[in-house]
């Protein structure tokens, strides 16, 4: 079987940590390797952002495609969407060029999602989405910034239309039904996987040494892509508030385009006068945050939202506890009390006392440690990748009976859709 999968704004080779290249980057390339490994030949389009090969093999069976649309250098994410009908076209002219074609179109977030949607009508094909965030939820996080009504728009299409649609938890299965009323006997809910081999327990002195940190000073770790969406600012402000100033707090990632929220954050912490206690590694190689996680004591998520949460995972795996908001997909991944806290409140105090509680008590984080290596487990992507085929499977029933039914594909005027994309 052969597998479209469309990431469109974003290269799954992308490094990581960036300000646009986080969880959905890793997912994309271990969900095609893992497909790849079970015998599906997979190829991933993505924008071409360089002077980079047109087609890459990056693996047996696996190939990314990059597709010419708009200039061949990093655009924002936003402006990306004026090129979409140029993707859309030159995607469709290499698959038509390709002799076996492909039997499913799987979408990652909606501006590949507008392109799958496209594709799937014109070529007669399933076609599976996955939306990572979405624009309404954002919108209802309450963190400060709007996303536009036209993405919400082509988002509920997307949904309506979509052959099966992938949820990373029960929360985002909800959202989608109730804000976007997609059909729940479409949706399948199957969380993220992690790469368990990699994120595993650490010797912590080693970690320690490694990353230049005191053997003996409680660290505190947060991790992911600098944006406003994951809440670092709760962070600054909660370790200010601590009455302990025996602390370090490991800010990883954040590329050059996240330089102002970097300063903002920098800015904060000099107020607090906790500059010492605040490293900001930039962007770390994925291949080496398992040092980062076995080297600190809790890890910090205070986000105002996230669809699943990677890092949450992988510090668990890594045998870390957690401080998490209890929003979305956190929700489904972090046992309160068990593996580490869920915060219900967007504000510093309740995350600084959590982090009290496990930084004064080494018996509980050691309870917690060994509960959150156990509870990873059900994400180990050789389980996670066969309940995707699971998925393919399903779609592909359906996409069937929906031909031999004789229902039409109406879709929605191709020229209209365009159109709404355009005119932004
Ligand atoms: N990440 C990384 N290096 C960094 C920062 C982040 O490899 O410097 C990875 C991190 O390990 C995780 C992903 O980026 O796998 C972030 O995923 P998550 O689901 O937590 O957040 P998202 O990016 O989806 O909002």
């Amino acid at each position: 079987m052969r597998i479209a999968q469309v990431s469109a704004h974003t290269s799954p080779l992308a490094p990581l940590g960036g300000r646009e290249t986080g969880g959905m980057n890793i997912y994309v390339l271990e969900l095609s390797r893992e497909l790849a490994r079970l015998g599906y030949e997979v190829d991933i389009f993505t924008r071409r952002d360089g002077d980079l090969p047109h087609v890459e093999e990056i693996a047996d069976g696996l190939r990314l495609v990059r597709i010419d649309a708009g200039p061949a250098e990093p655009i924002e994410k936003q402006e990306i969407v004026g090129h979409l009908p140029e993707f859309h076209a030159n995607m469709r002219r290499f698959i038509e060029d390709q002799p076996e074609g492909y039997d499913l179109i799987h979408s990652h977030y909606w501006q590949s999602g507008w392109a799958g949607t496209l594709l799937a009508r014109e070529l007669d094909l399933p076609h599976v989405v996955m939306f990572h965030t979405l624009g309404e939820v954002k919108n209802r996080a309450r963190f400060g910034e709007q996303e536009p009504k036209v993405r919400i728009r082509h988002e509920r299409t997307i949904a309506r239309r979509a052959t099966a649609i992938v949820t990373a938890s029960d929360h985002e299965r909800q959202l989608l039904e109730r804000y976007y009323a997609a059909d729940p006997a479409r949706m399948h809910t199957v969380p993220c996987g992690i790469d368990l081999d990699l994120f595993q327990p650490r010797d912590r002195e080693a970690a320690r040494e490694r990353l230049r940190l005191d053997r003996d000073t409680p660290v505190l770790l947060w991790v992911g892509r600098l944006e406003k969406l994951k809440g670092v600012e709760i962070l600054v402000d909660a370790v200010a508030g601590l009455e302990r100033r025996d602390f370090t707090l490991l800010i990883v990632g954040g590329d050059e385009r996240a330089a102002e929220i970097r300063a903002e954050l920098e800015a904060q912490a000099a107020a607090a006068s906790i500059s010492a206690h605040v490293r900001f590694e930039g962007a770390v190689p994925h291949g080496l945050l398992p040092w980062y996680y076995s080297a600190a004591d809790i890890c910090v998520v205070p986000s105002y939202y996230e669809s699943f949460g990677l890092v949450a995972v992988e510090a668990m795996a890594s045998g870390t506890p957690v401080v998490a908001s209890r929003v979305g997909g956190l929700v489904s991944t972090v046992i309160d009390g068990v593996t580490g806290y869920l915060i219900p409140w967007r504000c510093p105090g309740p995350f600084a006392e959590k982090i009290e509680v496990l930084l004064g008590n080494p018996e509980l984080r050691a309870n917690f440690s060994r509960a959150a290596q156990r509870s990873v487990e059900r994400f180990r992507w050789s389980s996670i990748g066969l309940r995707i085929a699971d998925v393919y499977d399903a779609a592909r029933e359906r996409h069937l009976a929906g031909r031999n039914e004789g229902v039409t594909v109406q879709v929605f005027g191709k020229e209209a859709w365009e159109a709404a994309v355009l005119a932004r």
